[in-house]
């Protein structure tokens, strides 16, 4: 049976634990992957870590597609290249409201173990580098708005406050996605 987890959010400390490598990989470990991909889907995210649930260690899951129908999962990913540089526009499920511009690597090339241990090397670009790199931070204990100045973090939470007063909380601002 599958459960949607509960989604530990900002300023939860639990947030900034640094999450271990997974050594054993067994049902378990299957299982929470795939309580991850519902509570995934259920958010409307499109990605999620480990830790944002709860568990420290080091397992993401992500589906970018836009049929929701491609699930993808990295166990002790691991950045080995980086190239170029992008912004992007992120929020993340553990951060509800706040949606700020990131600059992250355009294309990466990653490391991982699949959810039977296998090891596999793997290339990014885009959308996909963007959503890999901003759930390896959450298994470091970072999140997106450490990017962010404290200055412009109480900018943006002042005008998310207006925008939902002006709105009368009909309708909130939604960042493109949420991972
Ligand atoms: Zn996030």
């Amino acid at each position: 049976m599958n459960i949607k987890l509960e989604i530990l959010e900002f300023p939860d400390k639990r947030l900034r634990e640094t999450s271990i490598a997974v050594e054993t990989f067994n049902n378990e470990l299957k299982q929470l992957a795939e309580d991850m991909l519902i509570t995934m889907y259920q958010s409307m995210g499109i990605g999620l870590a480990a830790p944002q649930v709860n568990h420290h260690i080091r397992l993401i899951v992500i589906d970018i597609s836009e049929k929701r129908n491609e699930p993808m999962v990295f166990v002790n990913p691991e950045i080995k290249n980086s190239s170029g540089e992008i912004e992007s526009s992120e929020g993340c499920l553990s951060v509800p409201d706040i949606k700020t511009e990131v600059n992250r690597f355009e294309s990466i090339e990653i490391k991982a173990n699949k959810l039977d241990g296998e090891e596999f090397y793997m290339k990014a670009d885009g959308l996909l580098s963007v959503c890999i790199q901003h759930e390896i931070d959450h298994l470091d204990g970072k999140l997106f708005i450490d990017y962010v100045s404290e200055i412009k973090l109480e900018r943006l939470r002042k005008k998310i406050i207006k925008e939902k007063k002006a709105l009368n909380l009909e309708k909130q601002t939604k960042p493109d996605y949420l991972i």
